[in-house]
């Protein structure tokens, strides 16, 4: 008789505060064969945290082929294996999306991939921001380049929230960016969500540039930026 295929479990895992994973997802961490992960050491934080001490291997954008194919073989052969992200929900921004739709494209309907949800810092942003998101459009990280001026063309013009990720060496350029073409948005920005530090600073864009220049430490950290529509 064939073996059954292992599960890959997609598990949320915590955006800074440790406590931020469900009783799930911990049972799944300790329960799994392998856990695969964007960094072992970051996951090691967490695993060493609630004493879980199954095995971990690395899986990142730039593994390779034969690393997905190690994993496929691994799922062929029915191991069970977590799939984590530094931070968050894998495949949002994070890697993960590849190896799945591999597996999707090997088993087809016979793939388990089940996703244990968690912490995500979009949602997280969303659900404290104080803006109506019953829709809204997720950028994801603007590009650095190529695009990225059209992008904020497309986010003053939108009539739906417009939220993407930014990095503290971008943050006060994309502030600059929005004066330029939306000078009258009401911007939100989420920074260090559920970490010491967290805060939630709304304004104009011109008024936001002011108090990130105006205090060195408001431009450090990581950054969820909420555009309401006028
Ligand atoms: N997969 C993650 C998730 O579900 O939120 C996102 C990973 S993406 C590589 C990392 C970006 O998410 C950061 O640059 C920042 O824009 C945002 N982010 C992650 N953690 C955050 C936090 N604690 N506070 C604010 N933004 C955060």
């Amino acid at each position: 008789m064939e073996n059954e295929i292992g599960t890959l479990y997609v598990v949320a895992t915590p955006i800074g505060n440790l406590e931020d994973i469900t009783l799930r997802a911990l049972r799944i961490l300790k329960e799994v064969d392998i856990i695969l992960c964007e960094d072992t050491r970051t996951t090691h934080t967490l695993l060493n945290k609630y004493e879980i001490k199954t095995k971990c291997i690395s899986y990142h954008t730039h593994s390779t082929e034969g690393k997905a194919n190690a994993i496929l073989e691994l799922i062929r052969d029915g191991k069970n294996l977590a799939l984590v992200s530094d931070a968050g929900t894998p495949c949002i921004s994070d890697p993960g999306v590849l190896l799945i739709s591999q597996i999707k494209s090997e088993f087809g309907n016979e793939a388990k991939v089940v996703p244990i949800p968690g912490a995500s810092a979009l949602i997280t942003a969303l659900s404290a921001c104080g803006v109506s998101v019953a829709d809204f459009i997720f950028l994801g990280f603007l590009p650095h380049k190529k695009g990225r001026e059209t992008l904020f063309k497309e986010i003053a013009i939108s009539e739906r929230p417009m939220v993407f990720y930014e990095s503290s060496h971008r943050i006060l350029k994309a502030l600059e960016s929005m004066i330029k073409v939306c000078p009258d948005k009401k911007v939100t920005i989420a920074r260090e969500l559920t970490k010491f530090y967290e805060e939630f600073l709304t304004g104009k864009p011109d008024e936001l540039l002011r108090i990130l220049e105006g205090d060195t430490n408001k431009q450090k950290g990581e950054f969820v930026v909420i555009v309401a529509p006028l």
